[in-house]
């Protein structure tokens, strides 16, 4: 997959890349020729995954944002312009879990993660838009889950995954006469740092889940950050053009 087709590379935008998912496909849509920002919370933390890419021979920033916070996104999405060029790909990806059941849900766990991924899927969007109506060309591929399907203790999370599918067959409805196309990927059980949290709100062990998720999973296996990584670069891919408003389940089955 090229990202290259006039010479001048793709800039992307990954959120959340300090690790996970967003670390994968950070290094993937480098690996795929683009020039990329990692962005995450912490700056120092994002540098592990924008020294990995230039260790590979990719060019890559760091950068320090709370997505949830729109002038610290503005803020960062202006230094990517001024370093990287116009970001006219935009992966939104960073998550947090507060999982409860609803009675003992706070009000707290339910804005924490609507802040971070619907209102941090709509700053961000909002910002690297301005550029690629631009440029008439640009990628956005929002993060989703299985658990928009419905999720046992994670009321909140399963709304906003939900939600974000909506925000992106919205945004290809709207973006699309600027070459702008928008899809979600919605991954099953994948092996990330998230997931630990997961196993120690069931009193087991990060292997027992992975293990008992596995046999669940009709390919037999937990996914890898890589599985959705691939996924998302495709969605960036120049070939992906006429694909818009999708949801790619990326579960290793038909279901969670
Ligand atoms: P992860 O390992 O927990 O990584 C998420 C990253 O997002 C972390 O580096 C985190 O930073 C960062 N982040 C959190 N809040 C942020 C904010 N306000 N601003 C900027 N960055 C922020 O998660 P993951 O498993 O890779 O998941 C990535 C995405 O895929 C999420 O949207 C998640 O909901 C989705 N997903 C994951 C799974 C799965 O099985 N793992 C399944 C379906 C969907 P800190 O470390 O500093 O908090």
């Amino acid at each position: 997959m090229t990202h290259q087709p006039t010479g001048a590379p793709r800039v992307a935008i990954v959120t959340g890349a300090a690790r996970g998912i967003g670390a994968a496909t950070a290094r993937r849509l480098a690996a795929d020729g683009c020039l990329v920002a990692a962005l995450d919370l912490d700056e120092s933390q994002a540098a592990a995954t924008s020294a990995a890419i230039e260790a590979d021979g990719g060019r890559a920033i760091a950068v320090g944002a709370d997505v949830s916070d729109a002038a610290a996104v503005e803020a960062a999405v202006a230094r990517v312009a001024a370093e990287l060029g116009a970001p006219t790909i935009l992966v939104n990806n960073a998550g947090i879990l507060r999982d409860n059941l609803l009675f003992k849900m706070s009000d707290g766990d339910w804005d924490a993660v609507m802040q971070v991924h619907l209102r941090g899927a709509f700053l961000m969007t909002r910002a690297a838009q301005a550029h690629q109506v631009e440029a008439k060309w640009g990628r956005i591929v929002n993060l989703s889950s299985t658990s928009a399907l419905g999720n046992r203790g994670q009321a909140n999370y399963a709304a906003a995954k939900a939600g974000l599918q909506g925000f992106t067959k919205t945004l290809a409805i709207e973006l699309g006469r600027y070459g702008v196309t928008a899809n979600a990927v919605a991954p099953g059980f994948i092996a990330t740092d998230m997931l630990r949290q997961t196993a120690e709100r069931m009193g087991i062990t990060f292997e027992q889940l992975l293990e008992g998720a596995a046999k669940e999973i009709p390919v037999g296996r937990v996914g890898q950050p890589e599985d959705v990584a691939a996924a998302v670069a495709f969605f960036c891919s120049e070939a992906a053009s006429f694909v818009s408003g999708q949801v790619l389940y990326v579960a290793g089955g038909p279901k969670a």
